[in-house]
């Protein structure tokens, strides 16, 4: 569970990207959050993963406040947070197969991730992340050689196989044409179905937020100006 009470953030350069912001997100959720560009979104998505420090408040992520983690912490407790991004952030030139596994292998030596040799268990997993986004089959293939939709599906297997309690998505769809971003997001739902993973993504396109998530939070001006189920956003529209 997700919960954020009287939430401020204000950057370095004085913008007040939020403010008295309180929410609760329950297990399994499919959240959207829509607004206009600026409106804080990406920002309101970062203070969850401690990416961003709020400045007020408190925001308590499976029962820890975030803000109260130190130093090795921080990289534990992100680890239980999926991150995706609109960018993928993968390593291009590498397999699919070795971006999963470098994301989840930490206590390897440098070497052996680099030569790709991993022990057999941690590389089953890997490969069933990949199974559970339809892409088993480009394993052994160049991420640089995949569509952007495969890439962001090797995002999400990267994610699903550090066994995430929450996956957090910054404009999952952004870079990807309006058919690709429907199957990620059918790749999402039905992992939010299946797992009761909670997912939190941050969307501009409306029409498709209504049409996968369950709840919408509208954010204007660093605060929340919606939060409701689907159908009582279509009514209102
Ligand atoms: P959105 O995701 O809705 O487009 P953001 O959360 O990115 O909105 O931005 C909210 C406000 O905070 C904007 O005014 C933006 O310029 C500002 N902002 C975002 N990130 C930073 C940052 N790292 N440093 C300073 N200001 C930022
Ligand atoms: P924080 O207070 O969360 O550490 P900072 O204000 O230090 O965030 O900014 C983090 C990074 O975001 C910096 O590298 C900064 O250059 C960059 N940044 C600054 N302004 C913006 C903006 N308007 N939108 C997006 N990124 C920004």
């Amino acid at each position: 569970m997700i919960e954020f009470k009287n939430v401020e953030k204000i950057y370095s350069n004085n913008v007040r990207a939020l403010q008295n912001i309180n929410l609760t997100i329950n297990q399994g959720e499919f959240v959207a959050i829509i607004g206009l560009s600026g409106a804080g979104k990406s920002t309101l998505i970062r203070c969850i993963n401690r990416m961003h420090d709020i400045t007020s408040g408190q925001l308590f992520v499976n029962g820890m406040e975030v803000s109260s983690l130190k130093g090795g912490e921080i990289r534990k407790f992100r680890k239980r947070i999926g991150m995706i991004f609109q960018s993928f952030n993968l390593v291009t030139r590498m397999s699919v197969l070795n971006n999963v596994l470098v994301s989840f292998v930490p206590e390897l030596p440098f070497w052996r991730k680099l030569t790709g040799v991993f022990p057999k268990e941690y590389k089953i997993r890997a490969l069933s992340a990949l199974e559970q986004v339809g892409i088993l089959d480009k394993a052994f293939v160049r991420v640089d050689q995949l569509s952007g939709g495969q890439q962001q599906r090797v995002a999400l297997a990267r994610t699903l196989a550090q066994n995430p309690e929450i996956i957090l998505a910054d404009e999952p769809i952004a870079s990807l044409d309006p058919v690709t971003g429907r199957q990620v997001l059918n790749d999402f739902k039905r992992i939010n179905q299946e797992m009761e993973l909670s997912v939190i993504m941050n969307i501009h396109h409306v029409e498709i937020a209504l049409e996968y998530a369950n709840r919408i939070i509208g954010v204007r001006e660093g605060q929340v100006v919606f939060d409701g189920k689907v159908e009582a956003v279509t009514q209102e529209v």
